[in-house]
């Protein structure tokens, strides 16, 4: 059967494959390969080329904080 048949039959088979903030991930269907992210509402959505580039920008912001929040305190916990 077609990965994308099996699909849409079973439902996709979605692991995380990108952290892009504590709230905001990206996923990928390891059957079709379909990718979603988490929007600004948490909800799952279609990963376009247009929210691909506000999760790269949201990364980069993301992580200048963790730098600077880095310097001021050592022991937080990142993970
Ligand atoms: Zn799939």
């Amino acid at each position: 059967m077609p990965a994308k048949l099996y699909c849409d039959f079973f439902g996709h088979d979605y692991k995380m494959t990108k952290k892009v903030t504590n709230h905001v991930k990206e996923y990928t269907c390891t059957r079709c390969n379909k990718q979603l992210t988490t929007n600004s509402n948490g909800k799952l959505i279609e990963l376009t080329p247009k929210y691909r580039e506000i999760n790269t920008t949201l990364e980069r912001i993301y992580n200048n904080r963790l730098m600077r929040s880095k310097r001021k305190t050592i022991s937080s916990s990142i993970c």
